[in-house]
């Protein structure tokens, strides 16, 4: 059973608590309900994608109290400093260069080299992120593919028994998604939102580009600057040819140089995919064998990835 709690200073620690555990609490936002989890957890993070059954590792939106903890996560150039001075606390979201220190899963990012930030303006965001104390991965609490949720009973609806908790806060005021602006080259709007873009381009001071294509961010997998391993990538292995690095899956492989998860856990394995990638890529003298991943649940994402390393390099 998912629990309600209040947004009272009780309801507020034990939200925190449960986030610190790794667990999953959605919260209400100025814009729509957010499915929060530890930015900075593999674990929570996989287990996001894992609530919503996503089918893929899109990247997800960074949460934070204020411009000083968002100054930690990314780097802010001029443009940038203007923009949340403007709009922060507020709908817009800012996709800027990720900072190598700012310890984020890679999950969050998709292991892209940005990251989407943004400080929310609701009381009940504001005093939950500030009891937590740490940046929260946030997409919206819906199960993939539904409408966004502006109320905590359109959470429960589709997330009851998938998370630990919802924080009921009551009707959202913007009712949509938040704004999201590219800057990590010339300025983009790459999803409209809570914050009209003629906004934006009143602050800007010139008119936004559109994103060239909207499946771009959706589909990191396809960006140049995404990264993809130097090694070739075989799938779905049952075991491994001499000279292969195994990247395994499961109890049958047990021999592998790595294991994505012994036990066959898939939320466990999403956690551990972009580092064990790496990992894999620095190790390996010639091609990297995976072990078949079962296409459910988390395992769909899994192979959605794989499939995108293992694709012919142009
Ligand atoms: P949501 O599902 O509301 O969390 O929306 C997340 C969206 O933010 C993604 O689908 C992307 O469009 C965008 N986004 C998040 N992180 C990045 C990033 N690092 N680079 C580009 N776009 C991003
Ligand atoms: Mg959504």
């Amino acid at each position: 059973m998912t629990k309600t709690l209040a947004p009272t200073p009780e309801g507020l620690a034990s939200a925190a608590h449960l986030l610190s555990s790794g667990e999953l609490v959605a919260f209400p936002t100025e814009t729509v309900y957010g499915l929060g989890g530890d930015a900075r957890s593999d674990i929570a993070v996989a287990r996001i994608f894992d609530a919503k059954g996503r089918p893929r590792f899109n990247p997800l939106i960074v949460h934070l109290p204020d411009l000083a903890a968002a100054r930690d996560i990314a780097l802010f150039d001029d443009l940038a400093e203007r923009m949340a001075a403007a709009f922060w606390p507020g709908p817009l979201t800012l996709v800027l260069p990720l900072r190598p220190s700012a310890r984020l899963s890679p999950l969050v990012t998709a292991d892209l080299p940005s990251v989407a930030l943004r400080v929310p303006e609701h009381p009940t965001a504001q005093a939950l992120l500030r009891h937590f104390g740490g940046p929260l991965a946030a997409p919206s609490a819906n199960l993939s593919g539904k409408v966004s949720p502006t109320r905590a009973e359109h959470v429960m609806a589709g997330l009851n028994r998938r998370i630990a908790a919802v924080i009921d806060g009551g009707t959202c005021a913007v009712g949509i998604e938040s704004t999201i602006l590219g800057l990590t080259e010339d300025p983009v709007l790459l999803r409209p939102g809570g914050i009209p873009a003629e906004a934006l381009e009143a602050c800007l001071g010139f008119p936004l580009a559109d994103a060239p294509n909207c499946e771009r961010p959706a589909a990191p997998g396809q960006l140049a600057s995404h990264y993809a391993p130097r090694a070739a990538v075989r799938l779905n292995a049952a075991a491994p040819e001499p000279g292969e690095f195994w990247l395994g899956f499961g109890a049958g492989a047990r021999d592998a140089d790595l294991n994505l998860s012994p036990t066959g856990d898939l939320v466990a394995a999403a956690a551990n995919l972009f580092h064990y990638l790496r990992q894999a890529d620095d190790r390996a003298t010639g091609c990297i064998a995976v072990s078949p991943i079962p296409e459910k649940g988390l395992g769909r994402a899994i192979n959605d990835r794989l499939r995108r390393a293992a694709a012919p390099r142009s």
